[in-house]
This record gives structure tokens, C-alpha cells and sequence, in this order.
């Protein structure tokens, strides 16, 4: 709990930020502290474990900072699930609604299958939009999904009432 106090007062509110009236969760001051940086990299891990996760994946961009040492920490692979257009191999795709318009996201099809469950990381859980089509697309490929972790929620944006139906009771894991 002291732990996690900890995290949490290392994600700074950056007012404005991308655009008026939004504010921003920074998790750089929490990348800069190798103390939280390796409490979180240790919750993460322990979360592989403790839902029998064969492959960490992580959403870009910042995704990819904290499942990649989670996932040397616990000993498994880690697979990176891009913005449409970045993969250079085979790729599955997966589209989803944005407020405005639709985005795209991909992974390497060949990277996974039936014989994984997969712990999905991202930083922060918005809308829920981006973790809904992870979950989904990752479902694709034959594979489990062992369950999503964020480091925060935005509650506000009721991104866990979306992703409801898309987890099929994985768990959904908030630092
Ligand atoms: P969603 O699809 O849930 O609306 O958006 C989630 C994606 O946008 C995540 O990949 C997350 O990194 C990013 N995101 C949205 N809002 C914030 C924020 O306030 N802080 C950070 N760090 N990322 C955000």
C-alpha cells in the first residue's frame, strides 16, 4: 500500500496537455525514480505470475516502457502491439471508434497463439478504447488473455464500463 502510494505520487497532472481543457497523467517522473521504476516493474512481474501469463504485451508507446522489463522480470516474452503501419512482418489488425474517426492497431500474428495467455500493460486506461480492440485482437490469434494491468484509471471516462464485455472476466488489475 506504501508502495503503491508511492507510484501514484509519481504520475504528475500536466494541465492542457494535449490539448485545452484535458489534463494529462505524466508517468515520466515514475520512469525517472529508479525506486518506483522497480516497484512497478515487481507488481507487474508478480501479476504474470500470479495469472499464469506466458507473454506480456504491450500498447504503445508507453505500454511498451513497463511491460518489457515486467516481462524479463518474469521470465516471458514480450510483444509489442503497434499503431497500424509500424510492424514490418505479417500482421493481424484490429480497428476501434475514437470520439472523432477510427484508429487501428496491429500485432505480428506469428508472435502468438493458443498455447499463451497473455498479460496486456498499458499506463493508463481512458476511454477503454485501445484495450478493448488489444483484447480483442489478441483473442484473435488463438491465444488467452490472463488479463489487462494499468498503472491508473481515468473513472471519469468510464473506460472499465467499455471494456466490461471484451475482458470475458480476465481481470482487470489497477495499480
Ligand atoms: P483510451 O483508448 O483508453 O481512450 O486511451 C488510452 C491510451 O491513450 C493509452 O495508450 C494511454 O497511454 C493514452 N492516454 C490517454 N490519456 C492519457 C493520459 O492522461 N496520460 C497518459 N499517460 N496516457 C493517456
Amino acid at each position: 500500500e506504501t508502495q503503491r502510494r508511492l507510484l501514484l505520487e509519481r504520475i504528475r497532472d500536466v494541465p492542457d496537455h494535449p490539448k485545452p481543457g484535458v489534463v494529462f497523467k505524466d508517468i515520466t517522473p515514475l520512469l525517472a525514480d529508479p525506486a518506483a521504476l522497480a516497484v512497478v516493474t515487481d507488481i507487474l512481474a508478480a501479476l504474470c505470475r500470479r495469472h499464469g501469463a506466458t507473454k506480456v504485451a504491450g500498447l504503445e508507446a508507453r505500454g511498451f516502457i513497463l511491460a518489457a522489463p515486467a516481462a524479463v522480470r518474469a521470465g516471458i516474452g514480450f510483444i509489442p502491439v503497434r499503431k497500424a503501419g509500424k510492424l514490418p512482418g505479417a500482421t493481424l489488425a484490429q480497428s476501434y471508434e475514437l470520439e472523432y474517426g477510427t484508429a487501428e492497431i496491429e500485432l505480428h500474428a506469428e508472435d502468438l497463439g493458443p498455447s499463451d495467455r497473455v498479460l496486456v500493460i498499458d499506463d493508463v486506461l481512458a476511454t477503454g478504447g485501445t484495450a478493448e480492440a488489444s483484447l480483442r485482437l489478441i483473442r484473435r490469434t488463438g491465444a488467452d488473455v490472463a488479463g489487462l494491468a494499468v498503472l491508473m484509471e481515468l473513472a471519469f471516462l468510464a473506460g472499465r464500463r467499455r471494456l466490461d464485455p471484451a475482458l470475458e472476466a480476465a481481470p482487470l488489475e489497477v495499480l
